[in-house]
C-alpha cells in the first residue's frame, strides 16, 4: 500500500518531530510539574457508559465502547484512572450556550429521546430512567469534550475517549447525538477568547450536519468533512457550511481514502490557519461497519489518525480528538491501538 520512499519520508518526519519535541520540552519544562507526575491529557470517566436495563442489546452498538478503550489502554500500561483527567458533567447553563431552552425541554419526553438514540423501546421508559441511563452519560461526554478542548490549548493535544456528537445542532438531535458537544466547545472557546479561529476535521463516516447547521456562514471556522455520500444524513443545506468537502463512494478502501485525506488536510491547512483543530475521529469507516458502509482496514484507521496528528503537530496547532461513531465489537481495540501508535511515534507525549 505504501511505497518505500513514502515510508522513509514518514520516518524522517517523525524523527524530526521527536527532536523538536525534545527541544521544546527543554525550553518550556515546568519545574513544578514533572513529566512523570502530570496527568496525560486524556479525558474519560466510567460514567460515560450507557446502560438501558439490557435495552442496549436491542441496538447494534457496543454501548460500553468507551470503557473498553480505557481498559485496553490500562492493560497496555499506558494510563491508569489516576493519571488521566476526569471531566465534570456539563451544566444546564453551559448547554444553553449551544441549545435552545425549547430543545433541552424536549428531552424531558422519552418519545423524543427514543427518536434521537434510535432505541425505540425507550418510548415506554419513564423519563427519569432515560435521564439516568442515557442522557446523563451523554452529559459527561460533553463535559469531557469541553475539558479536552481547553486542555489541548495548554498541552498541545488531548483526547476525549468519548464525545463527537456531530449530528446534534442548536435545535435538533439525531443519529445517537443528543447534545452538540462540538458546537458547544467551539462556542465556549470563542466566548472565553481562548481562540479566534478553529478548524473541524470530521472523518467519521457520516456527514457532520449538526455543527454544520450551527456554523453556517461562520468565517472563523473552517470545516473539512469526509463522509460516505450515500448514507445518513445527506443534509444538502448543511453541506453549504463545508469548506473542504470530500464525498466518498460506498466501500472506499484504504489507499484512496488516505490519499484524499492527506491532500485535503494539506489544502485546508494551507488556506486557513486555525488556533485549534477539533478532530472528530469516528471509526465507523471500518470494513463491515453496518452504518458507515466503507471498507477501511484497522491499519488504515491507525494511519489516518497518525496523518491528522502529524499535520497538526508539525504546524504546532493544538488538536483535540473525539472518538465519535463506530460501535463494532473490534472498534475499541483499534482506537486504543491507534492512541498507542501515536505515542510510539512521539506524536503525543506526557
Ligand atoms: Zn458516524
Amino acid at each position: 500500500m505504501e511505497n518505500n520512499t513514502a515510508s522513509i519520508k514518514r520516518k524522517r518526519k517523525v524523527e524530526f518531530l521527536k527532536e523538536r519535541k525534545a527541544l521544546e520540552d527543554e525550553i518550556t519544562s515546568e519545574p513544578q510539574e514533572s513529566v512523570v507526575t502530570r496527568p496525560w491529557p486524556i479525558v474519560y470517566r466510567p460514567e460515560y457508559n450507557v446502560h438501558f436495563f439490557k435495552l442496549e442489546k436491542l441496538h447494534p452498538f457496543d454501548s460500553k465502547k468507551w470503557k473498553h478503550i480505557f481498559n485496553y489502554l490500562v492493560e497496555a500500561k499506558f494510563i491508569t484512572q489516576d493519571n488521566i483527567i476526569e471531566p465534570q458533567e456539563v451544566s444546564e447553563e453551559q448547554l444553553l450556550i449551544a441549545h435552545t431552552e425549547k430543545y433541552l425541554k424536549s428531552l424531558k419526553w422519552s418519545f423524543n429521546v427514543a427518536a434521537i438514540s434510535e432505541v425505540c423501546p425507550l418510548v415506554a421508559v419513564p423519563n427519569y430512567f432515560v435521564q439516568k441511563c442515557y442522557l446523563r452519560p451523554m452529559r459527561y461526554h460533553v463535559g469531557g469534550t469541553l475539558e479536552a478542548g481547553f486542555l489541548a490549548l495548554r498541552r498541545g493535544w488531548s483526547i476525549n475517549i468519548g464525545g463527537g456528537f456531530h449530528h446534534a445542532s442548536e435545535t435538533k438531535g439525531g443519529g445517537f447525538c443528543a447534545y452538540a458537544d462540538i458546537s458547544l466547545l467551539v462556542k465556549l472557546l470563542f466566548q472565553s477568547k481562548s481562540i479566534s479561529t478553529a478548524m473541524i476535521v470530521d472523518l467519521d463516516a457520516h456527514q457532520g450536519n449538526g455543527y454544520e447547521k450551527d456554523f453556517m456562514n461562520e468565517t472563523r471556522i473552517f470545516i473539512m468533512d469526509v463522509y460516505n455520500k450515500r448514507i445518513y444524513p445527506r443534509d444538502e443545506k448543511a453541506k453549504e457550511a463545508i469548506r473542504c468537502r470530500i464525498e466518498l463512494a460506498p466501500y472506499t478502501e484504504d489507499q484512496h481514502y488516505l490519499e484524499k485525506i492527506e491532500a485535503g488536510l494539506e489544502r485546508s491547512l494551507r488556506s486557513f490557519c486555525p488556533d485549534i483543530i477539533v478532530y472528530n475521529a469516528g471509526t465507523d469507516v471500518l470494513l463491515n461497519d453496518p452504518l458507515g458502509l466503507l471498507a477501511i482496514s484497522p491499519q488504515g484507521i491507525i494511519r489516518r489518525d497518525e496523518l491528522v496528528f502529524m499535520k497538526a503537530r508539525e504546524r504546532r496547532v493544538p488538536i483535540v480528538m473525539l472518538t465519535s461513531g463506530g460501535y463494532l465489537k473490534q472498534t475499541a481495540r483499534i482506537i486504543a491501538d491507534s492512541i498507542l501508535n501515536l505515542a510510539d511515534l512521539g506524536l503525543i507525549s506526557r
